[in-house]
This record gives C-alpha cells, sequence and structure tokens, in this order.
C-alpha cells in the first residue's frame, strides 16, 4: 500500500500470477499459485484487472476499508480468469459499486458477464449473479476502443489472438502506462502489430509467458506466448520493464528462478511476476 508521499500514486499489485487452474504446494510458494488478478491504483482510483483465484485475496484486503467503488476489466471469459468471483466478499457488501468492462468476444459475439452468468448456474454453483447485493453495472465494448475513466485515467485496447478471444489493455496515469496482455499465442513469423501499437514505449509491460520458446513446439494452439517473446515485443516496442506472467501451473518455483536468471541476462531489470509484488512505473 502507499505511505511514503514519495512514492508514486500509480502502481500495480499482483494478486494472482498463474495460468489455467489455481495451485498449491510447497514447491510453488515463492511465485504463488493463484490465478490471474492484478490491482492497478491511480490515484485514489481502483481498478481491478481478472478474476481469477487471486481476487477472492484482494476482496478480503478491500474489506478493511469498505464500501469499495472500482472498475473492473476482464481479458475474457475463461476459468482461470473468473473462477475468483463468486468469492469475492465485497461483491456482497450492498453500499460498494462496482463497473464490469469487457469486451464482446468476436467468436462467439457474448461477453464475460455472459461467462459469469453460466460459472455462477445450477448446478456449477449453489447461487446465481442476481445474490451480489453491491451495485455491479456492465459495461460491454468493443476490442481497439479506449475508454476514458475520468481523473486521468485511459484504458485502450487491443484484441488478442486467443481461443475463444481475448482483450489486451494499456492503462495511463499521470503521463506513465500500464500494459497487461495475457492469454495471446504469438506468430513465431511475425511480431503481433496489436501488441506491438498497444505497448508503444510503455513503463511496464506485464505478457502471457505460460511457456518457454523451446517448449512452445509442443503447445502451438494453446493461445499462449513464451517469455522470450515477450522480451522480443518489449524490445520492438521500445518498453522500458519487461514482467513474466501466467506461469503454467507445471512449472515450479526452480523452474521460475531459472526462467528469472535468463531474463536478466537477456533484458536486464525485467522480472517474473509473484504474487504480492508491486511495481511502480
Ligand atoms: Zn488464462
Ligand atoms: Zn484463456
Amino acid at each position: 500500500m502507499v505511505t511514503a508521499k514519495t512514492e508514486s500514486n500509480f502502481y500495480v499489485r499482483f494478486w494472482g500470477v498463474r495460468g489455467s487452474i489455481p495451485c498449491a504446494g510447497p514447491e510453488i510458494q515463492k511465485y504463488g499459485g493463484n490465478t490471474s488478478c492484478l490491482e492497478v491504483r491511480c490515484g485514489k482510483r481502483l481498478l481491478i484487472f481478472d478474476g481469477g483465484s487471486g481476487i477472492r485475496y484482494l476482496g478480503n484486503e478491500l474489506m478493511k476499508s469498505n464500501p469499495i467503488e472500482a472498475d473492473i476489466f476482464l481479458t475474457h471469459g475463461h476459468m482461470d480468469h473468473v473462477c475468483g468471483f463468486p468469492f469475492f466478499k465485497p461483491f456482497y457488501c450492498a453500499a460498494s459499486r462496482f463497473h464490469m468492462h469487457s469486451a464482446t468476444l468476436s467468436c462467439c459475439g457474448r461477453t464475460t458477464k455472459n461467462a459469469l452468468e453460466d460459472l455462477m448456474k445450477t448446478p456449477l454453483l449453489p447461487i446465481d449473479v442476481e445474490i451480489f447485493e453491491a451495485k455491479v453495472d456492465f459495461r460491454d465494448f468493443n476490442c481497439g476502443a479506449t475508454t476514458d475513466l475520468g481523473d486521468g485515467i485511459k484504458v485502450a485496447t487491443t484484441e488478442l489472438n486467443h481461443p475463444n478471444g481475448a482483450t489486451g489493455y494499456r492503462i495511463e496515469f499521470g503521463g506513465k502506462s500500464i500494459c497487461y496482455i495475457t492469454d495471446t499465442e504469438h506468430d513465431p513469423e511475425q511480431m503481433d502489430k496489436n501488441i506491438l501499437g498497444l505497448i508503444k514505449d510503455a513503463d511496464i509491460f506485464i505478457y502471457d509467458s505460460m511457456y518457454t520458446d523451446e517448449e512452445y513446439p509442443d503447445f502451438v494452439g494453446f493461445g499462449h506466448s513464451t517469455w522470450q517473446e515477450g522480451v522480443r515485443l518489449a524490445d520492438a516496442a521500445g518498453v522500458k520493464k519487461f514482467v513474466a506472467f501466467h506461469h503454467d501451473p507445471d512449472h515450479d518455483d526452480a523452474f521460475m528462478d531459472n526462467v528469472a536468471s535468463a531474463l536478466e541476462a537477456k533484458r536486464p531489470g525485467s522480472v517474473v511476476a509473484h504474487q504480492g509484488m508491486i511495481l511502480r512505473p
């Protein structure tokens, strides 16, 4: 949390960094087992990206300062990005307000709200979306749109290459930028122009680094990328800090330590995301 007056009031905190499925155990304790969830603070405003299992812990922290108002942005409706929502306690507080932003997915014309409704349906869960006591409004947009949230905050988007579609984000505040690009597969022949455009000169670039280039041939078509492709994109777009994210649940701490060393050697200052990490642009 921001304590010293000299610290920037724009930062990202990682509540979940794992891909595909939450996992637990001593072998993944260092980097963490919760799935995608980021808390982004822009001055007094709170933005949340994705509702993977990490959002439950963010919710517990937020309960200390209820009521809450926040804008929630969803990359897509896959389970690892929405499974925490039913367990996000602030949704059950009548005084809280949430604005849920998600793109209509090009695959099926459905939104993540639809995915959330499907998730909270008998017999998957004994409760449905209507049970939320907080005021939750759903704001659908078309991928590629930029949302002006007021207070000097702009959120730009682009479409990613992922089964069923996904949205990449760039948050601008106070002349700085954080990009959140997860669940996307690269083309080894050419860099993704949508992503290059969105992350140009970004201060922080968080990227789907599920695999290594060496592993990738076994996972073509799975919808994910590699940390090495992230470095190539970061270099080409003039990004300041690269962050590897959405770790494979089978990659234990020892494996991720090796990735961190290789990353530091290749692009000094880059980091592997871990649960609880805070980065300031
Ligand atoms: Zn995912
Ligand atoms: Zn996905």
